[in-house]
């Protein structure tokens, strides 16, 4: 496998797969590839401008996706556009809804491979949660993610329909302003976001795009494992909020359980965090540190905790994650009494950390759950299964679905 300068496993991201009929897929572009795309189908130099506004208009404010919908584009054009061009989302191969309304969408992008979206609506607001990989490469002990053997970066394109599909589901195109129902977004679904730097800048874009979608970045968060040599540029040139997976307060706990602390060590994390551009009283770094019974939940790591947030200076907050288990996790979650414990240390600290009520527990869709199912089981065991079903069947092997089981 290739690396990256700073160590990152690089990943391939691919390039957009074409439609059968050959025609591109303008959802994901951004406004210069659009104009690019429409300059390039002959539409006349000086419409190009006004179209481009009213087609970013319909795709991205309006979620259509036929351009048999544009209404206030001539029909000529609409022929054009409809010849060249598609816009269409990828497929939703299984939408999961919690008990406590959480929706999880498990999303098959044009090369079979799969990432999951989760939605979760709280009084206030509504959380998109979204993935920026397909699987991770960091391996957390912790994470049901980080046990993927398969990992490619998504690109812009399948970043941003997460967001598109989440809103087909949720119907919320028909009313886009006052009838939102996603109104925020959290870069913590799979993957770790600053290994996939540019496209997961490009998809906040259009995201944050005033005539489109219109998310604030106030309204986006995007946690990394502690990239440190990305997170001042997300301040810079994203501008959104920042989440740190922090799980430790010393070195040694960290780097067992998180092995990019071999890379980044907690003072050069935490250096990064009290550089972090735009963070201050107002709008505080989050610190996510997710509950593991006798590893990293005593006492003296909570006073350390507001030690270290002393130490550093940080405009902080820290969230507490209950442990959520899955399927061969060798990790329990820490006693309640516990949890309770140590929110309260660090609030006598004089630090904000509220405990996270976890969410969709029962369909797998909580922090650090999701893993597609495709990658539950080993090539051999689908290969097992698909010449047993050949045989029962009597024909030749065929592909097993990827289905959640
Ligand atoms: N890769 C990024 C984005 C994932 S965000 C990152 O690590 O920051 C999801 C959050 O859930 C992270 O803080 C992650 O460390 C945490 N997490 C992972 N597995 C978990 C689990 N099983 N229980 C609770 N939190 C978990
Ligand atoms: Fe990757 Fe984040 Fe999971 Fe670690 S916690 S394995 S960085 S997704």
């Amino acid at each position: 496998m290739q690396v990256t300068p700073d160590g990152g496993v690089p990943i391939v991201s691919p390039r957009a797969t074409p439609d059968p009929e050959g025609k591109q897929n303008i959802l994901g572009l951004d406004r210069a590839e659009l104009k690019a795309a429409i300059a390039d189908i002959g539409v006349p130099e000086k419409q190009v401008r006004m179209r481009v506004s009213q087609v970013w208009h319909w795709v991205y404010h309006r979620g259509v996706s036929s351009f048999d919908d544009m209404l206030n584009v001539s029909k000529d054009v609409r022929a054009k556009l409809a010849e060249h061009f598609i816009i269409k989302r990828p497929e939703i191969v299984e939408a999961q809804y919690s008990e406590d309304g959480t929706r999880k969408y498990l999303i098959r992008f044009a090369d079979g491979n799969e990432a999951e979206t989760v939605y979760i609506p709280e009084e206030d607001r509504g959380t998109l949660c979204i993935s920026s990989q397909v699987g991770c490469t960091l391996n957390c002990k912790f994470c049901h993610t980080g046990t993927m053997k398969l990992v490619r970066n998504l690109t812009a394109a399948e970043i941003v329909a997460q967001l598109m599909i989440a809103r087909d589901d949720l119907g919320e195109w028909e009313n886009p302003t006052e009838g939102r129902r996603v109104t925020n977004i959290v870069m913590m679904g799979m993957g770790e976001p600053l290994y996939n730097f540019d496209n997961v800048k490009k998809a906040l874009e259009i995201v944050m795009d005033e005539e489109g979608i219109q998310l604030s970045r106030r309204r986006i968060t995007l946690s990394t494992s502690g990239v440190v040599p990305h997170m001042e540029r997300c301040g810079k040139e994203i501008g959104v909020n920042l989440a740190v997976s922090l799980h430790a307060v010393n070195d040694p706990v960290r780097t067992d359980i998180m092995p990019i602390n071999k890379k980044y060590n907690l003072d050069q994390v935490l250096t990064a965090c009290a550089n972090y551009p735009g963070a201050h009283n107002a709008r505080r770094i989050t610190f996510e540190y997710a509950m593991l019974k006798g590893v990293n939940d005593s006492d003296k790591d909570a006073r350390d905790l507001v030690r270290l947030i002393r130490k550093y200076k940080l405009p902080a907050k820290v969230n507490l994650i209950p442990f959520n288990p899955w399927p061969g996790t060798a990790y329990e979650c820490s006693d309640w009494d516990q949890i309770q414990r140590f929110s309260d240390i660090v609030y006598e600290g004089g630090i904000s950390a509220p405990i996270r009520t976890p969410r969709g527990r029962d369909i797998m869709a909580a922090c650090g759950q999701l893993k597609s199912a495709s990658e539950k089981k080993s090539k051999a065991e689908l290969a097992r299964e698909a010449a047993a079903i050949a045989a029962l069947e009597g024909a030749a092997p065929h592909h097993t679905s990827t289905g959640l089981t």
